[in-house]
């Protein structure tokens, strides 16, 4: 997991301790002294962290910051500021240009580790999903495009979860970060609240206070893990001073940050905001994937599934049968006088009416059968787990729901009759996915000569 460091100081001495304990745990560093030539080396070498210093000649280090979040090529990557021991404002001004993590000088090695090794596997994460959204953008789809961090961040949408009980500090600062940050936030008493509340509520965050024992608080972030609803929000642990060396084993497994109890309350602000702005955005980063995905097994206009899609799902289904031989089936439909409707009515019409028979054709279907747009105006429906006889009865229910009632138009009284042809085939032993297809499709221009608006079975060939 180790990856490049960028270390950026004015003070060699300071360059060189950084680098002798990041390499001496197998990071690999470069290193800038100055604000400029940090932004340079970072948009070349793109680094997976960068250890930025706050007072520098030249631009400082929040300007420095500001600068490489704003940039589309330096903007993902994590930065950690390095502040002055116990000055406060810097490390809200880091948070507003942007910084992911702070560490104050003089910074414990164990600080150093656990926060760059979980900011370092954070980003491999997030590099992950965004080499898959540029993907899909290679591939023509479109995505989501201000990925920037912040793009419609809002606090006020967060929820927050505080596990806490009546003898710590940290009931008291409920009313303040609900008035900081104007987001949602409840309270648990111990454990069992905590779990009764994940289980059947949505948190983007959730904090864990100093007196739960080890057990309770990793049974409390490890729940949060398992369920899908809850997996990627983030967990805060607030440690007694006696117990921080605790906080490493935590950050190996996954919990976000720490914070040392009592915490001052800027500091647990600052990085609340911090967890909530990440999930904020890998969640959009995730989202985006999704739908390009989606966007890539879609035919737009109808919403059913595209030719690439079926072609794959019938191989897949043609395997499962081989083993299970429960039956398959599938059927080519192809509108009859497709060209007279746009002809007569107009190409929005022509639209309108695939629209409407993707509909009722999804509706005729099982909730199992796959529907797909391969062509202009031809479909295939691939049917698991079926016999002939039903087979043929599910593309008569589909051929009489296109025929019973007129189409309706947008923004037009005209209604036209629709018809269509079906070749539906049963699938036989060793056959391809292709030439089940090519059956199906002679079946239907079997239909077509026959005079449309028919239903013909394959021959077995
Ligand atoms: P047949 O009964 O033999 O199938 O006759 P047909 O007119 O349906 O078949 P033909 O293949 O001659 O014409 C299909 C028409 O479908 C031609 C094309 O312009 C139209 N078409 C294809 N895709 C779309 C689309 O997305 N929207 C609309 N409105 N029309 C489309
Ligand atoms: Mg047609
Ligand atoms: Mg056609």
């Amino acid at each position: 997991m180790p990856g490049r460091i960028l270390v950026v100081d004015d003070v060699a001495t300071n360059r060189t301790i950084a680098r002798a304990k990041l390499t001496a745990n197998y990071f690999d560093v470069i290193e800038a002294d100055c604000g400029e030539k940090a932004i340079g080396l970072a948009e070349q070498e793109q680094p997976d962290l960068i250890l930025l210093d706050v007072l520098m000649p030249g631009i400082d280090g929040f300007e420095t910051c500001r600068q490489l979040k704003k940039s589309r090529r330096t903007g993902h990557i994590p930065v950690v500021m390095l502040t002055a021991l116990d000055d406060k404002a810097d490390r809200l001004r880091g948070l507003e240009a942007g910084a992911d993590d702070f560490l104050s000088k003089p910074y414990p090695d164990m600080a150093l580790f656990t926060r760059v090794s979980s900011l370092v596997r954070m980003k491999q994460m997030v590099d992950e999903l965004r080499l898959r959204l540029e993907t899909s953008r290679d591939l023509g789809l479109e995505g989501d495009d201000d990925l920037r961090a912040d793009a419609g961040l809002n606090f006020a949408d967060s929820a927050v979860l505080l596990v806490c009980d009546p003898t710590d500090m940290m009931h008291h600062t409920v009313g303040r970060i609900r008035d900081h940050l104007g987001c949602a936030i409840e309270t648990a008493e111990g454990e069992t609240a905590a779990r009764a509340l994940i289980e059947s509520n949505h948190y983007d965050a959730c904090v864990i206070g100093p007196n739960l024992t080890d057990g309770e608080a990793m049974r409390v972030a490890s729940q949060l893990r398992s369920r899908p609803q809850s997996r990627h929000t983030s967990v805060m642990m607030i440690f007694q001073e006696e117990d921080l060396s605790r906080a490493h084993l935590a950050m190996e497994m996954g919990v976000s940050d720490y914070l040392t109890y009592p915490p001052d309350f800027a500091e647990l602000a600052a990085r609340l905001k911090i967890q909530l702005r990440r999930k904020h955005y890998s969640d959009r980063l995730r989202s985006s994937v999704h739908d390009s995905l989606v966007m890539a097994v879609t035919d737009p206009l109808t919403g059913l599934y595209n030719r690439r899609y079926a072609n794959n799902h019938l191989d897949s289904m043609i395997r499962k049968n081989r083993t299970s031989e429960t039956g398959l089936a599938a059927m080519v439909l192809d509108l009859d006088r497709f060209k007279a409707i746009n002809d007569t009515h107009g190409h929005g019409a022509g639209d309108d009416v695939l629209r409407e028979f993707a509909r009722r054709l999804r509706e005729a279907v099982r909730g199992v059968d796959l529907v797909s747009r391969i062509g202009g105006e031809e479909f295939l429906v691939v049917m698991p787990d079926i016999k002939q006889p039903d087979a043929e009865r599910v593309a008569e229910r589909v051929r009489e729901a296109v025929e019973r009632d007129l189409f309706e138009l947008a923004g037009s009284a005209e209604r036209p009759k629709v018809t269509v042809s079906i070749g539906p085939a049963i699938h036989r032993p060793e056959e391809s996915g292709s030439d089940l297809v090519t059956r199906a499709d002679a079946a239907l221009y079997a239909s077509k000569a026959r005079g449309r608006n028919m239903v013909t079975l394959a021959r077995a060939a």
